[in-house]
């Protein structure tokens, strides 16, 4: 990419903090003052949240960077942070979790409960033979014995590797290699879509590939008939249920390694990100706290994430068990047995707080109005989005329709490696505009760069870099100090700064907006074009609920926008109207050369648009690997309708 990305959006609307919330939030304005005044002390004020059974000696060794050490000499126990640190602080009988299965089974489980599952747990993986330092892989539908295994294993200082459940043999076979597990933690399935969907058969063959796995322990959840192997597979409700429920937890090295999770594959080939004991719990609680301002003793919050992916590790299991929240875990798809299934249980259990992703956003703008509508969603107070750029229609939806016009959304900009949100509003202090992330956190650094590394000052548009180590960030890629090196520090290694990957732009306020991946940037005649504003100007047309865009190769103008939309239900348009909604609002340079109505995009399983297969169509070419695609057969119907010229 040359120079610098176009900035072309433009967003005047703004949304002040309630004032009532401003009043009464837990982080105002001082803790950026704080932060400036001096970094270190600020994250050791943080980490200061948490029990530690050895005080650090340094907060942050960066002397050999970019492999960081924060808290070095500081010992704690993660598993003590989220549990028993509660029972002994009196709030054991406080529900941690309310659990729905999607059958519509329910679990209700306090924090008295969960300490006790996570310390049988804890010795039952001893008991199979799991020390600390083991890794131990865990595939598992969204079951509370999910976050206890994730739990037991951080208590005794195992490292875990939670895979997806919707991954393939494959998929499993080699995150399960990469990391020399020792043991799989399983289900024979869980429910998705209506029915029971097997988990066992697929543990079954890739553990045949897999020479260090020792033992196979399985949730029954489904009931569902299993290959059994003797010796080698074991049921919970054995070990687990019948193991002592005492269980002192011992303290681990703050740089103890606590887990690996791989990222979702929508650029590239998922890497093994590692990450940290005392450093991460502190990000991961303190953002936890400030972003979504809870309050433990009356928020019921919701993060709609499987538990495969990081969100599901910061946001479901340690931010918030750390901080003592009452939270909802759902098993389920969101139109299972209806449309309206999200909306049901945010009323059922008077949910306060919900934090989910902008497909999941714009998949409801597109089923419609009405649906929400029917329920009471008058307990929400504070609405969260992440995975994605958010369209600025789809968060003014999620706003109006989900939000009731009160609540204030936290836009939150992280990823697998950065371990905790890096980049959001402050819900107390933040005036927002929809579609912007804002600005970083208090204590976390971030700027915007062009080619050479300097700033690009507000109105430009370039690389975001995060500029000064922060607690939770990755360590390395498991097994490869060399990739790590090469993917994240090598391109401004002048600079030491890290490279996220992601285009961004600084409005005239000094607002940040992220673009999309830099791998996806399109160079139309010159200009450095973002998908993401292209995608938000189709997505701003009312007859639009979602869209894609890609460069396609093109013998005049070097690239050509090509765009993929999905249609609002009942919506007609036509393509000239579309190309020439876009070239109003961003300009003439941004008319894709085509539009294509689907009726779906090719996303990861954890929902994000992949481009580069996009890319693949347009250009004509064999496609790329898939294995991280939620439905490859979307990728035939979209080549169909191209070759068919629709
Ligand atoms: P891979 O690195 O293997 O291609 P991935 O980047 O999709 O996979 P994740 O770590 O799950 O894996 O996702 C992080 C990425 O998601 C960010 O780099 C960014 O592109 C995108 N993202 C997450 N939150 C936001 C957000 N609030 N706004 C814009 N983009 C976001
Ligand atoms: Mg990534």
């Amino acid at each position: 990419m040359s120079e610098t990305l176009e900035n072309l959006l433009q967003e005047d609307r703004l949304f002040p903090p309630p004032a009532e919330l401003a009043a009464n939030a837990n982080v105002t304005a001082s803790a950026f003052d704080d932060a400036a005044a001096d970094r270190l002390a600020f994250w050791a004020d943080k980490a200061h949240r948490l029990d530690w059974s050895k005080e650090w000696d340094q907060v942050l060794d960066w002397s050999n960077p970019p492999f960081a050490k924060w808290f070095v000499g500081g010992r704690l126990n993660i598993a003590y942070n989220c549990l028993d640190r509660h029972v002994l602080n009196g709030i054991g009988d406080r529900v941690a979790i309310h659990w729905e299965g999607e059958p519509g089974d329910t679990r209700t489980i306090t924090y008295a409960d969960l300490h006790t599952e996570v310390c049988r747990a804890a010795n039952a993986l001893t008991d199979l033979g799991v020390t600390a330092g083991d890794r131990v892989a865990i595939y598992m539908p969204m079951i509370p014995e999910a976050a206890v295994a994730m739990l037991a294993c951080a208590r005794i200082g195992a490292t875990h590797s939670v895979v997806f459940g919707g991954f393939s043999k494959d998929a499993l076979a080699g995150r399960i290699r990469d990391a020399s597990a020792k043991v799989v933690i399983t289900a024979d399935g869980g429910y998705r879509r209506g029915a029971p969907s097997a988990l066992k058969p697929t543990v079954d063959e890739s553990v045949a590939e897999c020479p260090t796995i020792e033992k196979v322990l399985v949730v029954r959840r489904t009931g569902q008939d299993v290959d059994w192997q003797d010796g080698r597979d074991v049921w919970w409700h054995d070990v687990v249920d019948n193991a002592s429920s005492e269980h002192e937890a011992q303290a681990f090295d703050a740089e103890h390694p606590l887990f690996i999770l791989y990222t979702s594959g929508t650029t590239a080939k998922p890497k093994g990100i590692l990450h940290t004991t005392g450093g991460y719990l502190t990000q991961a609680s303190y953002t936890h706290h400030a972003v979504f301002d809870l309050k433990p003793e009356n928020d019921v919050y919701w993060c709609t994430a499987d538990i495969g992916w990081v969100t599901g590790h910061s946001y479901i299991v340690y931010g918030p068990l750390s901080n003592g929240a009452t939270q909802v875990m759902y098993e389920g798809t969101p139109d299972t047995p209806h449309r309206g299934r999200f909306w049901e249980i945010v009323e059922k259990y008077k949910v306060t707080i919900l934090y989910t992703a902008p497909t999941a956003i714009r998949t409801f703008a597109k089923w419609g109005d009405d649906i929400p509508a029917q329920f009471d969603l008058s307990s929400l107070r504070l609405l969260g989005s992440v995975g994605e750029p958010i369209n600025p229609e789809a968060w003014m939806w999620y706003r109006e329709h989900i939000g009731g016009d009160r609540c204030p959304i936290v836009d939150t900009w992280w990823q697998t490696e950065t371990g905790a949100i890096m980049v959001s509003p402050l819900p107390g202090v933040t005036v927002t505009k929809p579609g912007s992330a804002m600005g970083p956190l208090p204590g976390i650094s971030a700027e915007v760069v062009d080619d050479a590394g300097n700033p690009v000052g507000n109105g430009g548009g370039g690389y975001l870099v995060l500029n000064e180590p922060w607690p939770s960030m990755l360590r390395t890629i498991w097994g490869d100090d060399d990739r790590f090196i090469e993917t994240y520090w090598s391109r401004f290694a002048a600079q030491g700064y890290y490279f996220a990957g992601d285009g961004a732009k600084k409005d005239d306020d000094g607002a940040l907006w992220l673009l999309g991946r830099v791998d996806d940037v399109m160079l139309v005649s010159g200009h450095n074009i973002s998908t993401t504003e292209v995608e938000s100007a189709l997505v701003a047309h009312a007859a639009v609920a979602e869209a894609a865009v890609v460069g396609a190769t093109d013998p005049t103008t070097g690239q050509a926008i090509v765009a993929f939309v999905i249609l609002r239900g009942g919506a007609e348009v036509d393509e000239a109207t579309l190309r020439e909604h876009v070239a109003k609002t961003l300009g003439p340079i941004c008319k894709p050369r085509s539009i294509q109505v689907v009726a779906e995009l090719p996303k990861t399983r954890s929902g994000k648009i992949m481009r580069r297969l996009l890319r693949d169509i347009a250009e004509k070419r064999t496609m790329g690997d898939v294995t991280t695609l939620q439905d490859s057969s979307v990728m035939d119907l979209i080549s169909a309708g191209v070759q068919a010229g629709k």
